[in-house]
C-alpha cells in the first residue's frame, strides 16, 4: 500500500533501523523506545490490523511472534523477561494501520498497562 508507512519501510523508501529480515517479515527499532529495546516486528505483506485477520494468516503471526521472541533471545532479556504488544485500533493506541508487535525490554515493566 503506497500510502502505508510500514509499507514504504518495508519497500526501502523510508529508512529504518532493521535488526531482522526474512521473506515474510522485518523487524527494526521503534523510532520513539519506550524501553531500551523497544523492536517491531512487522510482516511484509500489509494487514491493517488484527481484526483484519483470517486463517491463512495464522503461520505469519506465529512467526511473528517467534521472532520477536528470537530477537529477545539474542539480546539476552529472553529469561529476564520482555513485554510483547499489539495494539489494535485506535483505542487501543493503533497508530499505524499495518499489524507489528511492539517487542519491549530492558527495564521492569508495570501491570496493569496504561
Ligand atoms: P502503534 O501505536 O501500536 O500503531 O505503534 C506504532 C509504532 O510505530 C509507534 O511505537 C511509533 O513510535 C513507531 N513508528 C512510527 N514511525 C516510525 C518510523 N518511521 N520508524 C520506526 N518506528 C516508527
Ligand atoms: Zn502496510
Amino acid at each position: 500500500m503506497a500510502s502505508c508507512l510500514f509499507c514504504r519501510i518495508i519497500q526501502g523508501e523510508i529508512p529504518a533501523t532493521k535488526v531482522y529480515e526474512d521473506d515474510r517479515l522485518i523487524a527494526f527499532n521503534d523510532i520513539n523506545p519506550q524501553a531500551p529495546m523497544h523492536v517491531l516486528v512487522v510482516p511484509k505483506a500489509h494487514v491493517a490490523t488484527l481484526n483484519d485477520l483470517e486463517a491463512a494468516h495464522d503461520d505469519l503471526v506465529g512467526a511473528m511472534v517467534r521472532a520477536g521472541a528470537g530477537i529477545a533471545h539474542d539480546r539476552g532479556i529472553a529469561d529476564s523477561g520482555y513485554r510483547t504488544v499489539f495494539n489494535c485500533t485506535a483505542g487501543a493506541g493503533q497508530t499505524v494501520f499495518h499489524i507489528h508487535l511492539h517487542v519491549i525490554g530492558g527495564r521492569v515493566m508495570a501491570w496493569p498497562p496504561g
